[in-house]
Order: C-alpha cells, then structure tokens, then sequence
C-alpha cells in the first residue's frame, strides 16, 4: 500500500515575467520546484513522486531531482493543456496498486510537512479524498459586468490549497472524464460523487501568481 505524489509543475507561468517556466522561477537562487520536492521527499508519508514538467523542461527536473538528492522521484512526464491534463498525464506513472495520491501545486512552494499528514490521514477513516482549506476573510461577492449581483454569505466559504490527497481509484476515474473546466482534481472527484474532506490549510501555502509572490514566499522559507 504506498502512497505516490504527484507534483503539477507544468505551467507556463507567464504571469511571473520571466523567460523560464514559473517552476524554475528563482527562489533564493534555487528553482521553486526545489522547495516542493525537497519537502516530499523528506515527508515518511510519500513514497515515490512523478513530476509534470512544462514542455522542454523534463530534462532540467530530473537534474533537479538528482541534484537535490530526491531518490523518490520516479517519472518525469510532459505536462498538458491544463492543470488536470498534466495531473492525469502524471497519474499514468502511478502503479495500478498505489494506494494513495498526493497532487500538489509546485506553485505553492512553502509545503509543511504536517499538511500532508493532515490531508493523507481521512482517507484511512473512508474519505475519498481531502483538501487544505482556509476560511475567507474577506467579503466576497459575484460581480456581472462591473456591478455587485450578489454578496455571499462567506460562513460556509473556504480558499482551498494543495496538497489534495485522494484514494487512488477514486482520482484515476475522476481524471478519466471531461476534465477542461476544473482548477482543482477534488471537483473532479466531487462530480463524480466522492466526499472530500476539508482539513485545516496553512497560510504559508501561498500559491506565486506574480513576482511579487516570490518575494512573500521567500520571506517564509
Ligand atoms: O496556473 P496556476 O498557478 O493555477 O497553476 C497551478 C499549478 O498547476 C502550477 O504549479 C502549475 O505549474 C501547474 N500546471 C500544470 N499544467 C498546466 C498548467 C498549470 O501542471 N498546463
């Protein structure tokens, strides 16, 4: 019974500004996929990695890999289109008899090892997955062409993180099907009628968008 992770760094990141993709945006000198792998591989809780690089760039992760040391990477896939398309192109690399997946966003580079935990552990008491979530501090309201159409009741409201974790079978069926739409692989799994669970996030899994995120994050290092 082992537990695979899935590492979705194939974004092209142009948001960032620089000439590389954003998982080898630099990070005090160091590409920002460093942080994620480092800390899975350090995690008693994952037992092997895939990685989704951007096209061009698996070559430069497995160098990563090597180079940090990281022994449990074991594939590095071209990514897709989309976030889900390189998630499914990655959980191909995932043995059949893998118990468990972790996905997470080499965009969140600040992974604390007691996260995983927290996400991994509901799936042992029959959750088909579990996600980190942070309840909203902010207002939040639907706008429609510039004008406030509603303001939501922000009590049941939760900014979800990665690392997910799901039971295996339940992320492979769920990838199979139309995947276009999802920005997470929990809705995936939530359309297809699985209960997510949410667990507490940490505030510290703050997800680079702009270069102004790197240096945020970097002060969390
Ligand atoms: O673009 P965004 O920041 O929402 O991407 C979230 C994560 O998904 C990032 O770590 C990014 O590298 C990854 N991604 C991917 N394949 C894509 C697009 C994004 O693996 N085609």
């Amino acid at each position: 019974m082992s537990t695979w992770a899935v590492v979705a760094a194939a974004g092209r990141g142009e948001r960032l500004g620089f000439r590389r993709p954003k998982a080898f945006a630099p990070l005090r000198g160091r590409p920002l996929l460093a942080e994620s792998l480092e800390r899975l591989e350090a995690s008693e809780w994952v037992d092997a990695i895939v990685i989704a690089a951007p096209p061009d760039w698996d070559e430069p992760s497995i160098l990563l890999a090597e180079e940090l040391g990281c022994g449990k990477v074991s594939a590095c896939v071209t990514g897709g289109e989309s976030r889900s398309e390189s998630v499914r192109i990655a959980l191909a690399e995932v043995p059949q008899d893998a118990a468990a997946v972790l996905v997470h966003d080499a965009a969140r580079p600040v992974l604390p090892l007691e996260v995983i935990e927290r996400v991994l552990a509901p799936l042992g008491e029959g959750w088909d997955g579990a996600v980190p979530g942070l309840p909203l501090t902010d207002t939040v309201k639907r706008v429609e062409a510039e004008q406030v159409a509603e303001t939501l009741d922000r009590s049941g409201l939760v900014a979800v993180q990665t690392p997910q974790a799901f039971v295996a079978p339940a992320l492979r069926s769920a990838l199979a099907g139309d995947v276009a739409a999802a920005t997470d692989c929990a809705a995936l799994v939530e359309r297809n009628g699985g209960r997510i669970k949410v667990v507490p996030g940490d505030r510290r899994l703050l997800k680079v968008t702009d270069a102004a995120d790197l240096g945020l994050v970097e002060s969390l290092l």
